[in-house]
């Protein structure tokens, strides 16, 4: 009983070696015939900061899912262009650090295009114009336009664009203090509980959150600033920069991205 187990248990080590010995020769390159059989995706890491609806945004069913435009378009483009994407969850002023580090690939979380960052990643094509926005506790009757921020205290998302615009603002005098928070939720707080008198952010963000919940804000200023945003991916990475491009007009041409916003928009 026990000879046979050890027969059993050699000729199965006898089966793993002949199989690992198979996979690669002695110069290290995969065997051709498997190469036939097997096609291999690659996987790309993509970070987010997923608090950000409707772009990326946990799933209330599923709070370990992200569901948003963002995360259907870029899931279209990488069943478009062959490849799998496995989300990492960081903070927005992380993204760009992270993706130099190589600790992601791909920067997809509602990331504006700006020259400032252009310096420090390659930006895809843009693909949906997303500018910014001024907005206050819904019964604020004192500001009721840009004009009327005068001395007032602004809260923005540390590291976003609304907080580089406010920073502007305190540059130039014209605001007394600028309050950075992670999240736009916190922001959304901070107003309601008077901590900051308005805040600065993208207007698609805004607007998604005034009709999830409604009657705690409202926008003052749509107008504040046009911009647009991209998939960023390291500085000189043209391979997959080139296969986020492709695959943007692929799903624009055959109709996938405008299902994509008739679901978020
Ligand atoms: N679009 C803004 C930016 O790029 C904010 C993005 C975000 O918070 N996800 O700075």
């Amino acid at each position: 009983m026990k000879k046979s187990f050890s027969f059993l248990l050699i000729g199965i080590l006898m089966i793993g070696l002949v199989a690992v010995s198979g996979c690669a020769d002695s110069t290290g390159e995969t065997n051709k015939v498997e190469d036939v059989t097997e096609e291999v995706v690659p996987t790309y890491v993509v970070g987010t900061e997923p608090y950000f609806p409707p772009f990326e945004y946990a799933d209330e069913n599923n709070s370990n899912d992200i569901i948003g435009f963002d995360v259907d378009l870029i899931n279209a483009i990488a069943a478009d262009q062959g490849f799998n994407v496995e989300w990492k969850d960081l903070e927005f002023d992380a993204l760009i650090p992270a993706l130099q580090s190589g600790q992601i690939d791909i920067i997809v979380s509602g990331m504006t295009i700006t020259e400032e960052r252009e310096g420090s990643v390659d930006f895809s094509d843009p693909y949906i114009n997303a500018g910014l926005s001024l907005a206050v506790a819904a019964d604020n009757e004192d500001i009721k336009s840009m004009a009327d921020i005068q001395g007032k205290v602004a809260v923005v998302q540390q590291g976003s664009t609304g907080a580089l615009k406010a920073d502007e603002l305190k540059e130039e005098g014209i605001i007394s203090e600028v309050i950075y928070l992670a999240h736009v939720s916190d922001i959304v707080m901070s107003i309601q509980n008077g901590r900051g008198d308005f805040m600065i952010n993208d207007l698609p963000v805004t607007k998604s959150f005034m009709v999830q919940n409604p009657g705690v804000i409202k926008i003052v200023d749509d107008q504040v600033q046009s911009d647009s945003y991209g998939f960023a991916v390291k500085t000189g990475n043209t391979e997959l920069l080139d296969m986020l491009n492709t695959g943007l007009a692929n799903v624009q041409a055959d109709g996938t991205y405008d299902q994509i916003m008739e679901t978020y928009f």
